[in-house]
């Protein structure tokens, strides 16, 4: 049993308001990729408030399907985006996760890689380089391509082959390596802005980051990259571990406060979706609540930032068909859908092609993809049917683990379209 509603989120949420606040209406069931490949009422949004509700009360155990419902779970938030009533459901799910990591109701082997992985190597970047060059010796050595060929590997772990799959190609140089700590706008500064490198990005993604940075010097910007910046959070307080999400608030809210910027924009909807709740994390910190108000306010995703300020207009057309894909901590979490696709729209000639069901997830959900495959795949077939139908040449994602996926999904399949990030995409746009 847990210990009472009221203390059940361990956040801000009161959650006798938010679970109440279910009329068990149903809107949010046609959204949920986990009830669309099931059918189970305990697989949907309003089931899980049930669970949640039953536990939180004490009239249900913390089982084992519980933990597995939980779980199984994208956390992709489509059900908060249908709901006429405003629960807030991904709060309340997050907060279920955090419950389960305190009772100790996760399997060991789970809790252990999620203590190694979230709670050590990606919170501590010293430590997440030295595993990214371990990895990126693995892959650049030719032993990835032996393993991925090999029978032996294939028999002896099937799963573990086709995961390996999924995993980010690490950079020969990682970003904060290559940039300065202060970059100039290729002409006169006009915004002072900072920039989160991040965990993952920092090692695996530094092209988009480069991308993005060439992008904002375009656009006026001179850019703050603060070297003692840290992850966001976003997939520590995603898989319920609450203080290390703090924890990693708190330091980033230091760092860039004191830089002095008008802005941080994000090119990661998962850590811009955090990092936009921060102040909601730490609402009972008597030394972060303020600050942390402050800085989230500052935060933005590049699409809703170059939106603002106006797309520079390119010097040549950009003839090409693209269509854009909803990460879904852009579109469910922070509301973002109309600016990026407007800025691509607005590229002279752009056949931009609407993508059916542009906001079903497309399976990746930070680390779901890896811990749940067989389930991430059926959600990502969905997925690339439309990317398919689409016939597109470019499908723009504003999130690495949707690019990741679905270019993964596009592997598969043999379609040739290319899956790239706004940032990427402008870059080309402009030839910078
Ligand atoms: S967050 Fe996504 S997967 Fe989870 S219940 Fe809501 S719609 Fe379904
Ligand atoms: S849409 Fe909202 S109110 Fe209706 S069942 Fe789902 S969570 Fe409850």
């Amino acid at each position: 049993m847990i210990s009472g509603i009221s203390n059940f989120s361990g956040i801000d949420i009161p959650s006798d308001d938010v679970l109440t606040n279910c009329m068990h209406c149903g809107l949010c069931l046609p959204v949920c990729p986990t009830y669309a490949i099931t059918g189970r009422e305990k697989s949907s949004p309003r089931g899980r408030i049930r669970l949640i509700k039953s536990v939180a009360e004490g009239t249900l155990e913390m089982t084992d399907g519980f933990v597995d419902e939980m779980n199984f779970c994208l956390d992709c938030q489509a059900c908060e985006t249908a709901c006429p009533a405003g629960v807030q459901y991904g709060s309340l799910v997050e907060a279920a996760r955090n419950q389960i990591r305190i009772h100790g109701k996760e399997s060991s082997s789970t809790s252990l890689l999620k203590w190694i992985f979230l709670h050590n190597v990606v919170s501590k970047k010293y430590l997440l380089k030295l595993v990214a060059r371990i990895l990126g010796i693995y892959q650049s050595s030719g032993m990835e391509r032996l393993m991925k060929h090999s029978y032996v590997f294939k028999k002896l772990a099937p799963k573990l082959s086709k995961i390996q799959e999924l995993s980010p190609r690490i950079d020969g140089r990682f970003f904060d390596d290559i940039y300065p700590e202060i970059v100039k706008p290729t002409g006169k500064p006009r915004y002072r802005v900072g920039f989160l490198s991040g965990c993952i990005m920092n090692v695996a993604f530094a092209k988009i980051n480069e991308d993005t940075i060439k992008v904002l010097q375009h656009h006026d910007c001179e850019i703050i990259i603060p070297k003692d910046q840290v992850c966001c959070g976003s997939l520590q307080a995603h898989n319920g571990d609450f203080d290390i999400a703090r924890t990693l608030a708190k330091k980033n809210i230091d760092v860039f406060l004191r830089s002095d910027i008008d802005v941080l924009v994000m090119n990661s909807a998962g850590c811009g979706a955090l990092m936009k709740e921060y102040g909601h994390y730490l609402l009972d910190d008597a030394d972060y609540a303020d600050k942390a108000i402050i800085f989230s306010s500052k935060v933005k995703d590049i699409s809703e930032f170059l939106y603002d300020i106006g797309l520079k207009k390119p010097e040549k057309e950009y003839k090409h068909r693209v269509s854009y894909h909803d990460a879904c901590h852009l579109v469910h979490a922070q509301k973002i859908s109309k600016q990026p696709r407007e800025l691509i729209k607005s590229i002279p000639g752009i056949d931009y092609v609407e993508l059916n069901e542009a906001s079903w997830c497309c399976g990746s959900a930070g680390t779901y993809n890896v811990v749940r495959y067989d389930d991430s795949m059926k959600i990502l077939d969905r997925k690339m049917e439309n990317v398919k139908a689409a016939e597109a040449e470019y499908i723009v994602a504003n999130n690495p683990g949707c690019l990741t996926q679905i270019a993964h999904g596009c592997t598969n399949a043999h379609v040739q379209t290319k899956v790239v990030h706004l940032a990427t995409l402008l870059r080309d746009v402009y030839e910078l």
